[in-house]
C-alpha cells in the first residue's frame, strides 16, 4: 500500500527517535542521531509522528532548502507563520483555496466531532474549548455554501453498523464485528491481518457516508447534480486524506469526498482569511444533513462508538428504553475496556481498545480461535479522533496529556448538553430513511452506505 502523505524531511529531523517510539506500527526506522526513514509499506498515516515530532527548522540556520520551497513541498499557505517540524504530512489546504476563491464552486463541508473540541486551540483559547457554534460560523465566512456535519453521518453510521451487529447476533454472520471508522485501523487490517478482513463492519466511516449523503440526497435537496458538489471535509486525523481517495469510496458516481482538510489546515484557511475567531457570532451547522445526537458527537473519543451503537443496539434488540445512557464503563484511558450488556435473551460481550499495540493480543487470540467477545471498536490514536495527528500540536507532553483529557471531557459535555442523545431519536435521520434510504441495511442503503475491504490473502 504505497502512498507518500506521511513525511520526514532529513535537512531537519535530528534523530531524536521520539517518533519511532508513538509509531504504532514500527514503520519508522533510522539511527539514533541520523534522519529518520517511514517505511510506507507498513506506515497506517495515523500522523502520530507528526504530532510528536520537536525537531524544527532554526531560524538561526541555513538549510539547502529555503524556507518558502519548504512551504509549497508541505503544502502550507504562504503567510502561515510557524515552525516547520522534521515529521510532516502533506496536505490538501491549496486545492481547496482554489475552489473556494471560484465564486462559481457549489462547496460542502463537513465536520467532524473532534474538530470542534480543538480548533479553538489554534486561536489562543483554552485547551478543549467547546465551539461549535463558532466552527461553524467561520466555515461559512471562509466561504462554504452548505455547512453540514460528520456528526449527522455518525448518527448514520450507527444506525447501518447497529443494525449490521443485530443481524450478525441473530441470523448469523461473522462475530466478532469490528467497527470500521478509523481508516487507520482499517488499512492496519487489510495489510498485516487480511484474514480477519470478514470481521470489519461493511459500514463506511462517518466521512465517507457524509460525502456519499451531500451529493446524492443533498444535491437533491439543494437543486444541484452531484458533478457540480465540491466536498469537503475537516478532520482530526492524517489517514483520512487516504481514505477520501479509495477507488471504491465513489458512491455517488464522483469521488464523495473530493478534499480532506486537518483542524490544523482549517486553521490556516481561517487565519489566511482575516478571521477574528474570538469575535465569531454562535451558528447552527444547516439542515438536514448538520442535525445530530449526542451519540454522533462522542464518535470523537475512545469508546465513543461503542457507547453511541450500545444506545441504539440495546433498543433494536429489546425493544426497550435503555435509561442510563452513560456507559461509564467504556469510558476511561486504559489501551483496553471490557463491558457485557445484559440484553435479556443474551449477554453482549464487547471490548474497546485504543492504540492498534493493544489491538495485537486479541487479534493473535483471535486467530488462535480463543477470542470470547461479540463486538470490538479499534481507534489507533491514543485518546481516540481527539488526539488524532491532525489536531492542533503540543510540544510538551504533559500538554499532550492535558489537551487530550479536555477535549474528551468538552466532548462528553457535548453530549450532556443535546436534548436528543441516540442516534435513531434524530429527527433527520428518521426523516431520511422516510425520504431518501427506505431502511438501515436496505437495498439503497447498502449500495450508499457500504463498502467492501482490499486483502492481500487469495483465500479471502
Ligand atoms: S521525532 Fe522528528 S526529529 Fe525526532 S527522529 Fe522523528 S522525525 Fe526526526
Ligand atoms: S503516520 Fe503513524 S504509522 Fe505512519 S510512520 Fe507516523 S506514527 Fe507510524
Amino acid at each position: 500500500m504505497k502512498h507518500s502523505l506521511i513525511k520526514i524531511d532529513d535537512e531537519l529531523c535530528t534523530g531524536c527517535r521520539r517518533c519511532a517510539a508513538v509509531c504504532p506500527v514500527d514503520a519508522i526506522e533510522g539511527k539514533q542521531g541520523q534522519p529518520q526513514m517511514i517505511h510506507s509499506d507498513k506506515c497506517v498515516m495515523c500522523g502520530q509522528c507528526v504530532q510528536i515530532c520537536s525537531g524544527y527548522a532554526s531560524l538561526f540556520e541555513e538549510y539547502e532548502t529555503p524556507r518558502d520551497q519548504k512551504m509549497r513541498e508541505r503544502h502550507m499557505p504562504p503567510a502561515v507563520n510557524e515552525p516547520l517540524f522534521a515529521a510532516y504530512h502533506t496536505g490538501d489546504y491549496p486545492k481547496v483555496k482554489a475552489v473556494l476563491d471560484n465564486q462559481n464552486a457549489y462547496t460542502m463541508v463537513q465536520c467532524a466531532p473532534a474538530v470542534r473540541v480543538a480548533i479553538a486551540e489554534e486561536f489562543g483559547l483554552p485547551l478543549g474549548s467547546l465551539v461549535p457554534g463558532k466552527l461553524a460560523a467561520a466555515l461559512r465566512r471562509v466561504g462554504f455554501s452548505r455547512v453540514y456535519d460528520t456528526n449527522f453521518a455518525a448518527d448514520l453510521t450507527i444506525m447501518e453498523e447497529g443494525a449490521e451487529l443485530v443481524q450478525r447476533l441473530t441470523k448469523g454472520g461473522t462475530l466478532p464485528m469490528f467497527t470500521s471508522c478509523c481508516p487507520a485501523w482499517v488499512t492496519f487490517i487489510e495489510t498485516r491481518y487480511p484474514e480477519l478482513v470478514k470481521h470489519l463492519s461493511s459500514c463506511k466511516s462517518p466521512q465517507q457516508m457524509a460525502g456519499t449523503m451531500f451529493k446524492t440526497y443533498g444535491a437533491q435537496l439543494d437543486g444541484v447534480t452531484a458533478d457540480q458538489v465540491y466536498s469537503v471535509a475537516v478532520m482530526p486525523c492524517t489517514c483520512k486524506k487516504f481514505e477520501a481517495e479509495r477507488p471504491e469510496m465513489n458512491s455517488s458516481g464522483y469521488q464523495d469526498v473530493d478534499a480532506v482538510l486537518t483542524t490544523r489546515e482549517l486553521a490556516y484557511l481561517i487565519k489566511e482569511a482575516g478571521i477574528d475567531f474570538h469575535s465569531l457570532p454562535e451558528e447552527s451547522f444547516d439542515n438536514p444533513l448538520g442535525i445530530y445526537s449526542g451519540a454522533g458527537t462522542i464518535f470523537g473519543v475512545t469508546g465513543g462508538v461503542m457507547e453511541a451503537a450500545i444506545r441504539t443496539a440495546y433498543e433494536m434488540i429489546t425493544s426497550k428504553k435503555l435509561d442510563n445512557i452513560e456507559l461509564i464503563q467504556v469510558r476511561g484511558s486504559q489501551g483496553r475496556r471490557q463491558i457485557v450488556l445484559d440484553l435479556g435473551t443474551m449477554k453482549l460481550k464487547t471490548v474497546v481498545v485504543s492504540g492498534l499495540k493493544h489491538a495485537v493480543p486479541i487479534l493473535e487470540n483471535l486467530k488462535k480461535g480463543i477470542a470470547d467477545f461479540h463486538f470490538m471498536e479499534v481507534m489507533t490514536c491514543p485518546a481516540g479522533c481527539v488526539s488524532g495527528g491532525g489536531q492542533p500540536k503540543m510540544l510538551l507532553p504533559v500538554d499532550c496529556l492535558a489537551s487530550h483529557q479536555r477535549r474528551t471531557a468538552s466532548t462528553y459535555q457535548h453530549d450532556a448538553e443535546l436534548l436528543v442523545r441516540k442516534s435513531h431519536d434524530n429527527p433527520a435521520i428518521k426523516a431520511i430513511y422516510q425520504e431518501f434510504l427506505g431502511e438501515p441495511l436496505g437495498h439503497k442503503s447498502h449500495k450508499l452506505l457500504h463498502t467492501h475491504y482490499h486483502v492481500s490473502h487469495p483465500d479471502h
